[in-house]
């Protein structure tokens, strides 16, 4: 059996699982449109899921995922969670040891041209204090320093529903390392 065949009869088997422990209650509740409450922009990374911060994020968490937490390359969605579906919390969530920002960090030219510029939208934070044998901390300042830019970006974009209270915009780092030393697969708020 190909590895492909093997992940499929993995999905549909799993989904079998799903259908048995949900009746129907629970689908009509949600069958004929969704009202989530939160926009959850976050990272693309596997690591990282809407349960983190939801146990059942069905038609509760508006999800949009790309490498870094970006705004700059997803802006439609964005719109649509805010404009469309009206939550009043956005939740910006960067994580522990990011991909896009180590690239981001190292340099992207060898990157294919796609991935290339969707890593060049990133912020660069340089830490001066830093030795070369801090590179945790360098990739933790500047996944720290990211969920402040795309906040400010954000800030920026829905600054009249902010004004009006009806939207927040809050940054978050998923800490499934414990970086930051406040617990393994904390979410702290930045
Ligand atoms: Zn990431």
């Amino acid at each position: 059996m190909t590895i492909h065949q093997q992940l499929l009869d993995k999905i549909l088997n799993d989904n079998e699982e799903y259908v048995r422990s949900h009746d129907l209650d629970y689908f009509l509740g949600h069958s004929r449109g969704q009202s989530p409450q939160i926009t959850m922009l976050t990272c693309s990374d596997s690591r990282v899921s809407s349960q983190i911060i939801v146990q059942d994020p069905v038609n509760r968490v508006f999800v949009i995922k790309n490498i870094g937490n970006q705004v700059a390359t997803c802006e439609g969605s964005l719109d649509y969670g805010i404009y469309h579906l009206k939550t009043p919390l956005l939740l910006i969530v960067g994580h522990t040891d990011c991909g896009a920002v180590k690239a981001r960090i190292k340099g992207v030219r060898g990157e294919p041209r796609t991935i290339r510029r969707e890593l060049l939208s990133l912020p660069t934070y340089s830490v001066e204090s830093l030795q070369d044998t801090d590179y945790d901390q360098l990739v933790r300042e500047n996944v720290l320093n990211n969920i402040r830019y795309q906040v400010k970006i954000a800030t920026g974009k829905y600054q009249e529903l902010i004004q009006k209270d009806e939207l927040r915009v809050v940054g978050a780092y998923y800490d499934f390392r414990n970086d930051l030393g406040q617990g393994w697969g904390r979410v702290v708020l930045v």
